[in-house]
């Protein structure tokens, strides 16, 4: 046979590298691993969801509608409850429309939102810029689809307004910015870097994409990924861009039940202006016509009840627990070269090391890290392919959401004598 059947996007789908790191883990039972980006296991609501599940199906009449299909748009109890809530922590008052229900859809996960919102607005050969580095599961979406991804550089309180000013400014020179549709922003505690970008440079990245939206043509948004929001454990939540007066019609926003409750439950939403309101509610109809009920009703259970309130309370403290176990650990085994910074809330640590010492997949560092059994996220997977700049390969994302305390410990001191040793050999 002389072709594949495969559609283009078919062929370009490459193995996602989250599925290779995680085979190595299981292959390895003896492996510990700090590279998945797993919730807490010890504390997942069981006794929780067994409650919220004998609430939902105590009646008939009550517990039929949770086993029957639903809408594309999602349950219209958890729309409202979410875009509330979504409105309350931005302290906005309640006849702000930017927070309307009617603007909500609750997705098969945040991951699904993403995946839509993408589907929604780039064709191939499109453009979307990210944060340098990224959430590299997003970096697959666009490169299956053959979306074009830039960066823009990161500093601890998010992206560098001058670097994307100057990425804007050369895209337009070079006639580009017509293929630019959106900035992908992991707004709080990122993944990879646990950075939270702050109020004002949302409202400043705002006002600088409206600035390019007559160049290119079409507006320009800003797609922010708020997925670690709640997990926060030091320091004040910061606004989120839907709250950036006079900007709201070009805000997408996405958030996720999946960290703060279950990540089983895989219960994501979105608010998005129209026309991508529309668009997406549509190819929702294709993907699935509507997130399954069962899990929809138990999220506003557990909201309405109460539960998710205490059980996020918790969560908060855990993390907060397990990030002060990681950074004692890295303190006391790291060598002095290490750097990174300390996290807020989410579920990583970032860490650096000397532009010489390479971290990625072929590296030493990484080989050797194999042999001693631990697993770390190689910093340059989180990088988007671009043009303009090499890829860093001296960092890593480490996670202690997982992993129990006993297990950060000891990875992160195995990691540590890796590190020193590897030191050592090249100051000789
Ligand atoms: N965004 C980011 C930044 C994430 O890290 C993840 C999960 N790892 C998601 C979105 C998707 O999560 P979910 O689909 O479970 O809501």
């Amino acid at each position: 046979m002389k072709h594949v059947a495969l559609s283009r996007l078919g062929r370009r789908s490459e193995p996602p590298a989250i599925s290779w790191l995680m085979e190595v883990a299981l292959s390895r039972p003896q492996m510990i691993s700090l590279a998945a980006g797993f919730t807490d296991n010890e504390t997942l609501p069981v006794t929780d969801a067994r409650e919220l599940v004998d609430e939902v199906l105590k009646s008939r009449k009550n517990g039929r509608p949770s086993l029957q299909y639903g809408m594309p748009a999602g349950d219209p109890r958890l729309r409202t409850l979410t875009a509330r809530d979504c409105r309350l922590k931005d302290g906005a008052p309640a006849e702000n429309k930017a927070y309307s229900a009617d603007r909500m859809i609750i997705t098969n996960g945040s991951q699904q939102m993403l995946y839509m919102v993408t589907e929604a607005l780039c064709d191939e050969g499109d453009i979307v810029l990210v944060e340098d580095p990224t959430y590299f599961v997003y970096l697959s979406i666009l490169q299956s689809r053959g979306v074009r991804g830039r960066g823009v550089r990161l500093a601890e309180d998010g992206i560098e307004l001058e670097h994307l000013a100057a990425v804007l400014e050369r895209l337009k020179k070079s006639g580009e910015i017509r293929r630019v549709k959106f900035l992908y922003l992991v707004s709080y505690y990122q993944n990879p870097t646990s950075v939270t970008t702050s109020f004002a440079k949302k409202a400043g990245a705002l006002k600088l994409l409206k600035q390019y939206e007559r160049a290119a043509g079409h507006p320009i948004y800003l797609l922010e990924d708020a997925a670690y929001r709640e997990l926060r454990f030091r320091g004040a939540d910061e606004k989120s861009a839907l709250a950036v007066k006079g900007h709201a019609n070009r805000v997408i926003y996405a958030g996720t039940y999946s960290k703060p409750f279950a990540t089983g439950l895989r219960v994501g939403f979105g608010i998005l202006p129209e026309p991508v309101y529309t668009a997406a509610i549509r190819i929702k109809g294709n993907h699935d016509f509507g997130t399954s009920n069962l899990p929809q009703q138990l999220v506003a259970h557990a909201i309405g009840s109460g539960r998710y309130e205490r059980h996020l309370t918790e969560l908060q403290r855990r993390y907060a627990h397990k990030a002060r176990v990681m950074e004692a650990a890295m303190k006391r085994y790291f060598p002095a070269e290490a750097g990174w910074w300390v996290p807020r809330g989410g579920l990583y640590i970032w860490a650096r090391l000397p532009k010489t010492m390479r971290s990625g997949m072929k590296s030493k560092l990484f080989q050797t890290a194999i042999g001693r059994d631990i697993l770390y996220v190689p910093g340059e997977l989180c990088y988007v392919d671009d043009p303009a700049r090499r890829k860093p390969d001296h960092e890593m994302r480490l996670s202690f959401g997982g992993g129990t305390e006993a297990n950060i410990q000891a990875g992160i001191e195995r990691l540590g004598s890796v590190l020193r040793k590897m030191f050592k050999a090249a100051k000789r």
